[in-house]
């Protein structure tokens, strides 16, 4: 056992932390966790933390979770990184074929992470074209308040001022549509009437410029980063249709959404339609280790399949298709399988928002709303620095979350139960009654995912 003050003064010194103002932990200090068991984090005093964000949307059995770490372990014993290039291995084969039989898409390209995902699907996209002899489809449609990642290419289709602004001049130009949030709802309508409204838009700029447009990208049915914006999905059924339509790639970004958080396996499932590309990465692992995947189609595949080599998909990461990675992701499989996570979650989920009710009355509380395991809702306060003041009274009462701005959400592992989040839901009125939600004497924090 160390002394946790010693680490958190060690980590200030020499890691530079992600999405963070360095200087902001000489006022808030780090949390230091020593280890995880199931649905809660200890940090070095003995002190537990529900994860109700999973970790940043990673975890989805829970940590440490038996079944995924014998696996890790077992294939530890074999075999624990080859090149992907020129070999192949069992993990990676198993691993590929199993995701096609559950998306219908049968080619997978792996990378790292879930940017690294993106980038492969828009370079994917971009390069088919040109193999069509149509390079002057070169432009990605995205949509307001979507996030796909902080590479350059991906921050180019990403609508996070907070992220992209500064990198302006780095990134390129896209062409961006209107969001379907079923937040913004005109008086009398409902969230089908604004996907029906954002779908109209996102036609009529495919109608005038599909010629040089090479995919749409989207998250399906909730946009993560914008603080768990939801909408109906007939606005993925009209995107198809309309992509179909005017010859252009639907790119679906099921990075945090796949492997069952809004209900079903993948999200586009609740629409009834397959995307040209399937970015997957977040929950692949359980959590675990970092992978990402791209699936597709035969047809983009056979675009590519040629004598002439530049023609082929000259893209790669050193640790494409790690063998532990993937036999991480193939046990989080079994579990799908095995454990009927689906229906499981669904009962589960039906509990959950029941549990939620006095907090979608409470009165600082609009826009309550629910997808899968996946809950959110939006403070009415005037506090510029409420995510942080939300965020650290959650942690006192033993909850780690983190509001986006003056959203808050529940993204729990798989594994909670009704106890924890009855804790979850009682420890969330008790902030919202004690914290001071007017006034706005505060100095602005950056409202973070
Ligand atoms: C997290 C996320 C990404 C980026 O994944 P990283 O592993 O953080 O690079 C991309 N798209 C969506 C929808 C995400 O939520």
């Amino acid at each position: 056992m160390s002394d946790s003050s010693d680490w958190l003064e060690r980590s200030r010194r020499a890691v530079w932390h992600p999405c963070t103002q360095m200087k902001r932990h000489e006022r808030l200090p780090l949390v230091p966790i020593a280890r995880g068991d199931g649905a809660w984090l200890y940090d070095f005093d003995g002190n537990r933390y529900l994860d109700a964000v999973s970790s940043w949307w990673v975890n989805l059995f829970g940590h440490g979770h038996p079944a995924i770490k014998d696996a890790i372990k077992k294939q530890l014993d074999t075999l624990e990184h080859v090149m992907l290039a020129g070999f192949t291995h069992a993990p990676a084969v198993e691993l590929s074929e199993r995701l096609a039989e559950l998306s219908g898409l049968g080619h997978a390209f792996y990378g790292s992470d879930g940017a690294s995902a993106t980038e492969i699907a828009l370079k994917m996209s971009f390069h088919y074209w040109k193999n069509l002899g149509q390079a002057n489809k070169c432009r990605f449609v995205s949509l307001e308040n979507g996030y796909h990642g902080e590479t350059v290419g991906a921050l180019s289709v990403t609508d996070v001022p907070l992220f992209s602004a500064t990198y302006a001049e780095l990134t390129h130009k896209g062409l961006r549509v209107p969001t379907p949030d079923a937040r913004l709802a005109l008086p009398g309508e409902s969230a089908a009437m604004v996907a029906a409204r954002a779908a109209s838009a996102l036609e009529n700029v495919l109608a005038k410029r599909h010629g040089e447009i090479a995919a749409l990208i989207l998250e399906p049915l909730v946009q993560g980063a914008a603080g768990m914006a939801m909408y109906h999905p007939d606005y993925l059924k009209r995107a198809r249709a309309a992509c179909d339509r005017y010859g252009v790639h639907l790119i679906a970004d099921e990075i945090a959404v796949g492997f069952g958080r809004t209900g079903t396996l993948f999200a586009c499932e609740q629409a009834g339609i397959h995307p040209d590309f399937l970015c997957l990465s977040k929950g692949i692992t359980g959590g675990f280790l970092p992978l990402s995947c791209v699936l597709t189609t035969d047809s983009v595949y056979d675009a590519f399949y040629d004598d002439d080599v530049t023609r082929g998909f000259l893209h790669s990461h050193s640790y494409t298709g790690n063998p532990l990675a993937c036999s991480a992701a193939l046990a989080v499989l079994d579990l799908f399988e095995q454990e009927d996570v689906i229906a499981a979650n669904r009962d589960k989920a039906e509990r959950f928002t029941k549990l939620m009710a006095p907090l979608a009355e409470h009165e600082a509380v609009r826009h309550f709303r629910h997808t899968g395991m996946i809950w959110a809702f939006d403070v009415e306060t005037s506090r510029a620095d409420f995510s942080q003041a939300f965020f650290s009274a959650m942690l006192e009462k033993s909850c780690l979350t983190r509001p986006i701005g003056k959203s808050v959400y529940f993204m729990p592992p798989y594994v909670v139960d009704d106890e924890q989040m009855a804790h979850l839901v009682d420890a969330t009125l008790e902030t919202l009654s004690s914290l001071r939600l007017a006034g706005d004497d505060h100095p602005a924090e950056a409202a973070l995912p």
